[in-house]
């Protein structure tokens, strides 16, 4: 089995805040894990020093076996990791198909702008097919021409997915997916994560407050509070156990 994430005593301080005390994680090839935790438990700040978007202050960070401690956010996403955002970061005029495309011209990036990739003009048919294939994955190709203004929160959050999908990640983060969801919208998604994930074979961790999403959808989880990790294992287990009802008390 492939090894997607190794991090081991990944720490970050904010001014007088350890927000990341040592924290060590492991993830498989097409493994589904969770990350939990209560408000300011540091799972944000875990996904940021993932991805670059934060420099940590200790610890290492391997993704598909190569070390990126301290690498640009782009060299990891070439390393094979992607993210959806909590809240939604599309444009409402363009539409469904222009947003896979701008991802994938990043992905094939040459150093432009985002202005200049934009301004490429209309998708070539290579790029439409590419876009497509993702779209199809999705259940979305039908809604390739709508701008997203015109689609549900739920087809939003595919979209986003779709987007991190075009630079085919090898594991993809989700911030809070089911933020601002009903539950049949939320399973609705998690269904569809689900099978395009059990076919293009990504890793997912998942940070989430909806406790039935994340014992429906996760294997494993790990749980993090005040910046340490006090939990790890398979999810029910971790979910029933006294010390993690303890740290949530309030939010479950
Ligand atoms: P939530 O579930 O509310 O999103 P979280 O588990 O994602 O919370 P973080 O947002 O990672 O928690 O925050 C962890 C801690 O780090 C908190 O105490 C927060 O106030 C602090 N923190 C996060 N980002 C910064 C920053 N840029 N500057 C200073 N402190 C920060």
């Amino acid at each position: 089995m492939n090894r997607v994430l190794k991090a081991q005593g990944v720490t970050k301080r904010f001014a007088g805040i350890t927000a990341l005390d040592e924290v060590t994680m492991e993830i498989d090839e097409g493994e589904r894990v969770g990350l939990i935790g209560p408000n300011g438990a540091g799972k944000t700040t875990f996904f940021n020093c993932l991805l670059g978007v934060l420099q940590t202050d200790g610890g290492t960070v391997e993704i598909a076996g190569r070390d990126v401690t301290g690498a640009p956010a782009y060299r990891r996403a070439k390393a094979g990791i992607g993210r959806t955002f909590q809240r939604i970061e599309l444009f409402p005029d363009c539409t469904v198909r222009d947003h896979l495309v701008i991802a994938e011209r990043i992905r094939r990036g040459d150093g432009r702008l985002w202005k200049d990739i934009i301004g490429l003009g209309r998708p070539r048919p290579a790029e439409v097919a590419r876009c497509d294939e993702v779209l199809e994955l999705l259940g979305l190709v039908e809604l390739a021409e709508e701008p997203i203004e015109r689609l549900s929160l739920g087809q939003g959050r595919l979209v986003e997915v779709g987007r991190a999908l075009m630079t085919e990640p090898k594991l993809l983060l989700l911030d809070e997916p089911s933020s601002g969801l009903d539950r049949s919208e939320t399973t609705a998604l998690a269904k569809t994560l689900e099978e395009v994930q059990s076919t293009q074979g990504f890793a997912i961790l998942l940070v989430e407050h909806d406790v039935e999403l994340v014992t429906s959808f996760t294997t494993r989880s790990y749980v993090l509070d005040f910046g340490r990790l006090i939990a790890q294992g398979p999810t029910r287990e971790v979910m029933a156990s006294s010390e993690v009802r303890d740290a949530y008390l309030g939010n479950f």
